[in-house]
């Protein structure tokens, strides 16, 4: 017999379209922030899901059918991907991951394939022959999300886990069906590299590339610090690169999508986000909280108003809004109330919150705020998630840069 709890864990997965983890993720990739989700949001439990017993897998795939069919209207997008829920025990996080290391049997993920359209993999554990034959069978079904992060023997050497043996994934990358090669950006060369070997199954296979910055936290060992700061000094290079080999590469600007730093992503929406900040046109003794990423923009863009960057609570590079704390506006609020600033209104971004616009990550309620500051009126801003799951494309990043440049 399961336990109510873990049958309430299965269901919480269901719900978010994925199966939750049964122990740390065993990828191990030293940049992963799971391992450290815990010490950073202290409020919110982990939970993993024990083991798949059959009885187990059964109810999980009877949920996840039931949701699929017929209650697909209840899962927050806004909650979609951070595997935070909030369950009837407070906040609760489930971690997910790589759907091939929970030793599910090939039968139970083959009747999972029907279900669910991306499945994501380092490789680890990933058997050739499974792939070739859901491949075959589940030709328009079964997609493959490669977390490659990178071919290179050094890097990984630093950041990956050693079992996954490369080999093996260049024959998954070479036969898998519409897959999406996942990389992180180090350096010209590697992408170079990199390139090199997925850009022939991508064109033969109909997959296309996704290229994002690595990101690290106040608890990342100091070797991932070092590979994100220097990334960064080469994702230009890597873009003009990309963008004058484009049609020798076969046209890979249409294969290919970037999630590179959040300054680059606000000044792609920049239009967007003046559109959504009109709420905040004309009000009085007003501020704008915003990420870190985004301040220098809406700084630039927003006169007459008060516009103030919050730290992320995740610390390291992370400057996007999720992440930002209900705590980190009250003491901004504070600091202005001290310095004799009256406010009477203060817009707060929607994506720093998950449960319906309510909760940061911390599990606190934006009521925190109003209790706090009654004389205030808090409101905030709907992100559309348009900008929130969006990639931008070669040519937006190329722009980016050449207009930089034209600037000077
Ligand atoms: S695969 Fe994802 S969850 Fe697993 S260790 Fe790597 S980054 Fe973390």
């Amino acid at each position: 017999m399961i336990s109510q709890e873990h049958k309430d864990l299965l269901a919480a997965g269901a719900r978010n379209r994925y199966l939750p983890l049964n122990c740390w993720c065993p990828n191990q990739c030293k940049f992963c922030y799971e391992k450290d989700f815990s010490k950073t949001f202290p409020q919110v439990s982990t939970k993993y899901a024990p083991l798949y017993t059959n009885e187990a897998f059964d109810f999980f795939y009877e949920k996840f059918s039931d949701f699929q069919k017929n209650n697909r209207k209840e899962l927050d997008p806004r909650n979609k991907g951070t595997g935070i829920q909030l369950t009837r025990r407070g906040f609760e996080y489930f971690p997910m991951c790589d759907f091939f290391n929970l030793g599910l049997t090939p039968a139970q993920i083959e009747k999972i394939i029907p279900l669910q359209n991306v499945f994501y993999t380092t490789g680890l554990n990933l058997d050739l022959s499974l792939v070739r034959y859901l491949t075959r069978k589940y030709p328009r079904k079964f997609r493959l999300h490669l977390s490659v992060v990178t071919f290179d023997p050094l890097i990984r050497k630093d950041l990956m886990h050693p079992g996954i043996d490369t080999g093996n994934l260049k024959k998954i990358c070479n036969i898998a069906f519409r897959p999406t090669y996942f990389l992180l950006y180090f350096n010209k060369e590697q992408i170079v590299s990199d390139i090199g070997i997925l850009n022939k199954p991508a064109l033969k296979n109909k997959g296309s590339l996704y290229i994002h910055k690595l990101y690290y936290g106040k608890f990342s060992p100091q070797i991932v610090k070092d590979y994100a700061d220097k990334a960064e000094e080469h994702f230009k290079a890597i873009i003009y690169y990309l963008k004058g080999n484009d049609k020798k590469l076969g046209d890979i600007s249409g294969r290919l999508r970037f999630s590179p730093a959040s300054k680059i992503y606000s000044w792609v929406f920049q239009k967007e986000i003046s559109r959504l900040l009109k709420t905040a046109k004309g009000a009085k003794d007003a501020a704008i909280f915003c990420s870190k990423g985004a301040y220098p923009l809406i700084r630039g863009s927003e006169r007459g108003i008060r516009v103030i960057p919050v730290e992320n609570s995740i610390g390291g590079c992370v400057d996007f809004a999720l992440g930002i704390r209900v705590r980190s506006i009250i003491r901004k609020l504070r600091e202005l109330s001290a310095g004799g600033n009256v406010l009477k209104h203060a817009f707060l971004p929607s994506s720093m919150f998950v449960a319906g616009n309510k909760f940061d990550l911390s599990a606190d309620s934006i009521d925190l705020i109003r209790q706090e500051f009654p004389g205030i009126k808090v409101k905030v801003i709907d992100v559309p998630s348009k900008i929130l799951h969006s990639t931008l494309s070669l040519e937006a990043c190329f722009r980016y840069f050449l207009l930089k440049e034209f600037k000077g």
